[in-house]
């Protein structure tokens, strides 16, 4: 599932190719992509638009109109941006759920395996009250200290990890970077969130951001569908700390990585560097 650094890296890539274009044509395939929105109203509302802006909050993409209006892309588990750029894409393509051709003849296609993405046309002004009630703190601003991070965290029961994947605490941190960034903290997954003090706050706000940085440096990581808008894949799958490797040594101590379970999702950390709650 694509997390900040590939939505980042999808962002980084299409802002040169998009801003100052226009829509010229745009054809959108599947009524899930906008419920409940009709797709063909959609597509026809987004015809003519310029884009003015690509910006990004939390996993999703903010594509400004000089209209004002914004269209908001969320890839969810298995969406997909590319740029045709002159190079042929298949045509045949059964996961293709929108095509928008662009005033300079290059086509934006969207598609998505899984279909659980999401495309929302925003009037002006609306979006961020749309995005504000559903997103917390952005972790890579420079509004985003370590006493924002204690305050995001304070009183909270639930697991670490638990609390670094809601969205409205901490935005666009997923399952990847909240184990590589824990790992990097030396912060067991399972610690309840509220108990962390100052210097683990401290650890943790640097583990976030590095985790992060470091993602957006290798272009994302591809592990199945995420690709960048030229069909390229991310490399950070070939850096990680944790994350899918299970019984592995720890770069750190060389004690194996272990998986568990925590806030529903799998877990991995270093049983050595990240000492459960109760061992400490
Ligand atoms: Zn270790």
């Amino acid at each position: 599932m694509p997390e900040l650094p590939e939505v980042e890296t999808v962002r980084a890539h299409l802002e040169p190719k998009l801003v100052g274009r226009r829509l010229k044509r745009v054809e959108i395939s599947d009524s899930r992509l906008t419920r409940p929105f009709d797709p063909v109203e959609t597509a026809a509302e987004l015809t003519g638009e310029r884009i003015a802006a690509l910006d990004r909050r939390g996993k999703y993409l903010i594509v400004r109109f000089e209209s004002g209006r914004v269209l908001l892309v969320h890839l969810r588990m298995t969406g997909q941006l590319l740029h045709s750029g002159g190079t042929s894409l298949p045509v045949d393509d059964a996961h293709r759920r929108a095509v928008v051709k662009l005033d300079d003849g290059s086509d934006v296609i969207y598609r998505d395996v899984r279909r659980f993405g999401t495309w929302l046309l925003v009037e002006p002004g609306e979006v961020d009250l749309y995005l504000d009630a559903r997103l917390g703190g952005e972790p890579l601003a420079r509004e985003f200290t370590r006493k924002r991070l204690a305050e995001a965290l304070a009183g909270r029961r639930a697991p670490i990890k638990a609390a670094l994947l809601d969205q409205r605490r901490l935005a666009g941190v997923g399952n990847i970077y909240a184990d590589e960034a824990l790992w990097r903290a030396r912060i067991n997954p399972l610690r309840p969130a509220g108990e962390l003090q100052g210097p683990e706050i401290a650890a943790l706000h640097r583990g976030v951001r590095a985790a992060l940085e470091a993602g957006i440096a290798r272009q994302g990581a591809t592990l199945r569908d995420y690709r960048t808008p030229d069909g390229g894949s991310g490399s950070m799958q070939h850096e990680f700390k944790v994350y899918g490797r299970a019984g592995e040594p720890c770069e750190r101590c060389r004690a194996p990585i272990e998986r568990i379970r925590a806030a529903g999702r799998g877990t991995w950390y270093c049983p050595s560097c990240q000492p459960a709650p109760d061992d400490r």
